[in-house]
C-alpha cells in the first residue's frame, strides 16, 4: 500500500517508502497549517468508525484538546463527539453513513462543525475539514486527510447573537402586547374622567355629585398610577433611578401599609394578617423605605387583585445576613406556564382580550428591579387554586455607610 495524498501529485517527492512520512515538503505543508492555528491530521481507517489510527497529527491537538498526539487516538476522539453539523446536505450527520459514502466516494470531501466534550469536561466546537486518502496500487480510499480547527468562539458568538435576536424579538413581541394592552388601560379611566366630569356639569343632585367626584378622583389616581409605572420602568432602563438609604423602622413600615389596605381588603371579605416580631433592635434598618414600601405595596395589591376569598398574610423574619419579607394569600394562584415570565415587563399585557383583573404588568418588574438595587432577591411559590407566596429579601444593614 502506497497512500497518495490528496492534490499532492504535483508536489509530492517521488517517494519510494510505502507511506509518505511527513517529510520535507509534507513537513512544510504540516507547519503552514499548524502555523494558521489549523491541527492537520492524516487517520488510517479501520474496519469500523473508531477502530482506525492516525498516521500523523499535529502538535496542536495538546492546546485544541487538552490531549497528547501519541495518545489521540480516534475511538477516543469518537466517544467525545456530542454533535455533528455537517455543513453540506450531502453530507449524513450520522458518522457511520458518512464515513461509507466517503469510502464510496460519493463524498468528496467532509466537512463537519463537531461538538466535543473533551477529557477536562469542557465542550468546544471543532471543524473538521477532510480529504479522501487513498491507496496509490488500489485506488480506495484507505483514510482521510484532514484539519481540524478551533470555531469555538464564532460559534459561541454566533449562538450569543441567535439568542440576543430571539430575545429582542420575544421584547418587541411583548412591547406591541403592551401597547395595546396600555392604550386599553389608559383609555378606560380616562373615559371614565370624562364621561363621569360632563355628568357632573349637568347634576344637580348633591348626593349624586359626590357619587361622580368619588369615581372621578379614583379613577384619576388609577390612571397615574399607570403612567408614573410607565416612567418609573423607563427611569430604570437606563439607570437613573437612585437609592436613598435611611434609618427604617420596618415595623412602622408594615403597619402603615396595613392601615391603608386593611379596609379595602376586609370589604372584599378577606382577612389581613399582619405579623410583626417585637418592635426593637430588630426592626431597624438602613435602606430606602420609599422603595421598600412600593415593593410591599405592589405586591400587596396585587395578593389583593387576585385573591376573591381567604387572607392575605404580610410580615418579615430574619434570615442570616437579611431581613425576609412575605406576602402570602389565598387567591387564584400562578399557574406552571406563568412562573417563568411574571417577573418580565409587560407580562399579562399579552391576554389583554381575554383579561379581568387590571394592571399594566410593571409591578413585579419594578419591584425586581427595586429589590436588586436594594441588594436582595425575590421568589415566589404558587399553586393554581392554593395561592401563592412571595418572598424577597433586604440586606440587614444597621448603620449607614
Ligand atoms: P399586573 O399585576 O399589573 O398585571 P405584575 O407585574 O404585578 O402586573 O404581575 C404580573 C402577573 O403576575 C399578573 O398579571 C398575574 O398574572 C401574576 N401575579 C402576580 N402576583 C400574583 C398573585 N399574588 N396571585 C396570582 N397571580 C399573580
Amino acid at each position: 500500500m502506497r497512500v497518495n495524498k490528496p492534490h499532492s501529485d504535483n508536489c509530492s517527492p517521488a517517494g519510494s517508502n510505502e507511506i509518505e512520512k511527513p517529510g520535507s515538503t509534507t513537513d512544510f505543508f504540516y507547519q503552514a497549517i499548524e502555523n494558521a492555528d489549523g491541527v492537520p491530521f492524516q487517520l488510517i481507517f479501520g474496519p469500523r468508525i473508531g477502530e482506525g489510527y492516525y498516521l500523523n497529527i499535529g502538535s496542536g491537538i495538546t492546546d485544541l484538546l487538552g490531549i497528547a498526539p501519541e495518545d489521540f487516538t480516534e475511538n477516543q476522539f469518537h466517544s467525545m463527539i456530542e454533535e455533528c453539523v455537517p455543513l453540506t446536505d450531502a453530507i449524513p450527520s450520522d458518522p457511520p453513513e458518512a464515513r461509507q459514502k466517503f469510502i464510496s466516494g460519493e463524498l468528496k470531501s467532509y466537512r463537519a462543525e463537531l461538538l466535543l466534550k473533551l477529557p477536562s469536561g469542557e465542550k468546544k466546537w471543532i471543524r473538521d475539514a477532510s480529504l479522501p486518502l487513498t491507496d496509490d496500487e488500489t485506488g480506495r480510499v484507505i483514510g482521510a486527510f484532514g484539519i481540524f480547527y478551533d470555531i469555538s468562539d464564532s460559534k459561541n458568538s454566533a449562538i450569543n447573537v441567535r439568542m440576543a435576536r430571539e430575545k429582542a424579538f420575544e421584547y418587541d413581541r411583548l412591547k406591541s402586547a403592551f401597547l395595546r394592552n396600555i392604550s386599553h388601560e389608559i383609555r378606560t379611566p380616562l373615559n371614565a374622567i370624562v364621561g363621569f366630569s360632563t355628568l357632573l356639569g349637568e347634576c344637580g343632585n348633591v348626593q349624586q355629585q359626590k357619587e361622580y367626584r368619588e369615581i372621578i378622583t379614583q379613577n384619576t389616581d388609577h390612571l397615574l398610577g399607570i403612567i408614573s409605572d410607565i416612567i418609573e420602568l423607563s427611569k430604570l432602563e437606563t439607570d437613573i433611578v437612585k437609592i436613598n438609604k435611611y434609618n427604617v423602622n420596618i415595623n412602622q413600615l408594615l403597619q402603615s401599609v396595613y392601615a391603608e389596605y386593611n379596609e379595602r381588603i376586609r370589604d372584599k371579605g378577606i382577612l389581613f394578617r399582619l405579623a410583626l416580631p417585637p418592635e426593637g433592635e430588630g426592626s431597624l434598618l438602613v435602606t430606602d423605605g420609599y422603595k421598600l414600601k412600593r415593593i410591599i405595596i405592589n405586591l400587596v395589591e396585587n395578593a389583593l387583585k387576585f385573591t376573591e376569598s381567604g387572607s392575605i398574610g404580610l410580615g418579615y423574619e430574619h434570615k442570616e445576613d437579611n431581613v425576609e419579607f412575605y406576602i402570602n394569600d389565598t387567591g387564584i394562584g400562578i399557574s406552571e406556564e406563568q412562573k417563568d415570565s411574571i417577573f418580565t415587563r409587560f407580562y399579562q399585557a399579552e391576554s389583554s382580550s381575554s383579561r379581568s383583573f387590571e394592571g399594566s404588568g410593571l409591578g413585579l418588574t419594578i419591584s425586581k428591579a427595586y429589590i436588586q438595587l436594594l441588594g436582595g432577591n425575590i421568589w415566589f411559590t404558587s399553586h393554581r387554586g392554593k395561592g401563592s407566596e412571595f418572598r424577597f429579601t433586604v440586606p440587614d444593614v444597621k448603620e449607614e455607610k
